[in-house]
């Protein structure tokens, strides 16, 4: 039994290092390419795990090689797989191109992940049952997340929802989740204001409060990380790291709070873990080989 349930994606990652992202219509060459494993709902499975929490992640896989090969790697992470359903077809696919300074852009093709329903989760109750904590991401149909937060909430287990990607996001479900984490991007997809800057950031935090959220996580890549709830906010510098590739720091930085948090830490102690746990992230390339142990994020924290 697991203390974190995830319900979420699994992707095969295909990543194509540039020395910079091309314009439209514009051909160019990649400078080196590798395959790897990634998807919200892995990441965020994978980067609990390996801080030390029981996880069970449950989400679909295609019938090709990379699900086998998917499923063999969250194994070897220690992440229960029962709940991962084998879906004719392709499993879902992440094109991610990284440049020099280390920004990425990524197509996600959603293969399994678009195919789970909400049938599939029925055996997932007794896992709900003991969980301490949910979390979703929006890369799978929505119908299925909301089934599960709904059925989250009927038991008492914390909510942790990431709507990413933003588009399609229904706002309505906001007063359901115990805690949003969002970046800037989603931050202004879902409040219309910008979060450039320290003072923007608490602004649109709030409007998100305003429209129903009971606690908000906004990261702000380098610059930080704001919490917002109703007794007020706290804010936490970024760890001054040299970033190499951000691919998965922010789905490092949820996978770290949840895990954080189910072990007990005060949600600011919580945000402090998930910082660093981020900022060593971005100093290495990929998705899932770059998400940090326990050890390691202790060594940067204290
Ligand atoms: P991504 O999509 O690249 O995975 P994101 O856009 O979801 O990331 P960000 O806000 O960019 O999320 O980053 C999440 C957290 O990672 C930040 O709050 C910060 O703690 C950490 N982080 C990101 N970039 C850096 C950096 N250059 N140096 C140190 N920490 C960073």
């Amino acid at each position: 039994m697991g203390d974190i349930l995830v319900v979420g994606s699994i992707n095969m990652d295909i990543i194509n290092k540039v020395e910079r992202h091309p314009s439209v219509g514009e051909t160019i060459s990649a400078l080196e390419t590798e395959t790897g494993p990634g998807g919200k709902g892995a990441n965020q499975a994978v980067a609990a795990s390996r801080m030390g929490s029981q996880v069970t992640l449950a989400g679909a896989v295609g019938t090709d090689s990379y699900g086998e090969e998917l499923l063999a790697l969250l194994n070897g992470e220690n992440v229960n797989t029962e709940r991962i359903m084998v879906k004719e077809g392709l499993t879902g696919l992440a094109f991610i191109t990284v440049n020099g300074a280390g920004h990425n852009h990524i197509i996600v093709s959603p293969g399994a992940n678009e195919k789970l329903s909400e049938a599939d989760l029925l055996p997932l109750m007794p896992e709900l049952n003991q969980a301490k904590a949910l979390i979703v991401q929006n890369e799978i149909p929505w119908a299925v997340s909301a089934y599960i937060i709904k059925e989250a909430r009927a038991r008492n287990v914390k909510v942790l929802v990431n709507p990413a990607p933003v588009e399609h996001f229904p706002v309505t479900i906001l007063p359901s989740i115990d805690l949003l984490i969002v970046n800037q991007h989603e931050s202004e997809a879902l409040t219309g204001l910008q979060a450039k800057d320290h003072v923007q950031a608490v602004q649109a935090a709030q409007r998100l409060l305003d429209l129903g959220a009971n606690a908000v996580v906004l990261t702000l890549g380098e610059q930080g990380v704001i919490y917002l709830d109703r007794n007020g906010e706290y804010f936490r510098e970024a760890f001054q790291v040299s970033a190499v590739d951000t691919t998965a720091a922010g789905d490092t930085f949820i996978g770290a709070l949840a895990s954080s948090i189910v072990k007990g830490k005060a949600t600011q102690e919580a945000v402090d873990w998930a910082c660093a746990a981020a900022a060593i992230c971005v100093t290495r390339k990929g998705a899932i080989p770059s998400i940090p142990y326990w050890e390691e994020v202790r060594a940067l924290i204290e």
